[in-house]
């Protein structure tokens, strides 16, 4: 039986044709083939700030764009201009595994606030304030949210913002699902919605999710000018630039239309449908509907302890395993997430495979 893989954190699309062509038009360019400055090509680093005043509302000049290799490296590279050894990252969880780990790397201490499915995972100011201690400098916020979907609408945005301003924080802000929410939810920026923030806000984005161009590693950070300016200098003696080739396919990409991001959305969206409505069939388990990304969270505490086709398990993490080896379907426990007692299925799958794989997991529900 071939596995059913739902861990897939990347569009299940090919790069559309246009971005690609103009990467090899690039390889055939010598000015490629050499170095280029460290803080992205000038056309390119225009380009974001054309493309993020235009989805996101933010204006930012050219010069407060950092091009870095994926979103990943410009998380790493913005904690580590504002970071100093002991400082406090709140961290809304569940959250993306990378987070916490950044933070620890750079002499950080993450400090997670959870939320649950009651709330639609979604954090609140009260959340945060009772985290919150004269130690804490950033906040990150990733809204669309891996591994929830989660989404949090413009006055929960505002608030949360306002609550960072009064306080002096910062807000490392992950857009990076931008583009992937469902229905009439919308995506809010927050340093549009509390512009007091502007210089307190950093914007972590990239071409990976939107493009599907997650093996081309072009990520990229916005923020104030002399927080830009260490993070370049410090990007000079990390990596230099990052790839020509790959930021003149990410020019591409941002010049062209968001047809593509289009066509994955409403596959997207026919999919969590799908998904969530399956997986709330079964007993024992229960999944909010998401607004954003391309995972369902499902709580799944409720078929711990019982007696399953493939055993008995007691954690998400062993209910993942038993479902890889008796089912052969691939989720990702929700440990990873600090989140236990849930599967993140990444909906970026075949429309029948996604069918087939919670059949499985219905069959070993069922016992
Ligand atoms: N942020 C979030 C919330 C993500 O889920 C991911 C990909 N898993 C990234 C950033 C990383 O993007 P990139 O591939 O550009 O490094």
């Amino acid at each position: 039986m071939p596995v059913i893989n739902f861990g897939a954190g990347e569009p299940d699309f090919p790069t559309p044709d246009a971005i690609v062509e103009a990467a090899i038009v690039a390889c055939r360019d010598p000015a490629m083939h050499h170095y280029t400055p460290t803080a992205g090509l000038p056309a390119l680093r225009a380009a974001i700030s054309a493309k993020t005043s235009r989805d996101s509302g933010f204006s930012a000049s050219p010069d407060q764009v950092l091009v870095t290799n994926g979103a990943k490296h410009a998380v790493f590279t913005a904690l580590t201009a504002l970071l100093d050894p002991g400082d406090e990252v709140l961290i809304p969880s569940p959250y993306w595994t990378t987070y916490p780990e950044v933070a620890r790397l750079v002499g950080g201490k993450p400090v997670a606030v959870s939320t649950s499915p009651a709330t639609g995972f979604l954090a609140t100011v009260a959340d945060l304030e009772a985290a919150r201690t004269e130690r804490t400098k950033v906040l990150i916020f990733n809204s669309p949210c891996n591994p929830t979907g989660a989404v949090y609408p413009a006055a929960l945005v505002r608030e949360i913002g306002e609550w960072a301003a009064a306080h002096d924080l910062w807000v490392l802000c992950d857009e990076i699902y931008e583009h992937l929410v469902f229905g009439d939810v919308v995506q809010t920026s927050m340093p549009v919605v509390v512009p007091e923030l502007a210089d307190r806000a950093i914007i972590v984005n990239g071409v990976a999710k939107t493009y599907a161009m997650t093996g081309w590693r072009i990520g990229w950070l916005v923020g104030p000018s002399d927080v830009v300016d260490a993070a370049t200098t410090f990007q000079s003696q990390v990596t230099s630039n990052i790839s020509n080739i790959s930021q003149r396919a990410a020019l591409a990409a941002l010049e062209g239309d968001l047809s593509a991001v289009a066509e994955m959305r409403a596959a997207f969206d026919r999919r969590r449908t799908a998904m969530t409505s399956m997986l709330n069939a079964i007993d024992g388990v229960s999944c909010v509907v998401p607004d954003g990304a391309f995972y369902c969270f499902p709580d799944v505490s409720g078929l711990l302890g019982r007696e399953l086709a493939g055993g008995r398990p007691t954690t998400s993490a062993e209910l993942a395993q038993q479902l890889l080896a008796t089912v052969h379907v691939a989720t990702v426990p929700g440990e990873a997430f600090a989140a236990p007692g849930h599967l993140r299925l990444s909906s970026a799958i075949s429309d029948d495979d996604l069918v087939e794989g919670v059949q499985r997991i219905a069959q070993f529900a069922a016992g």
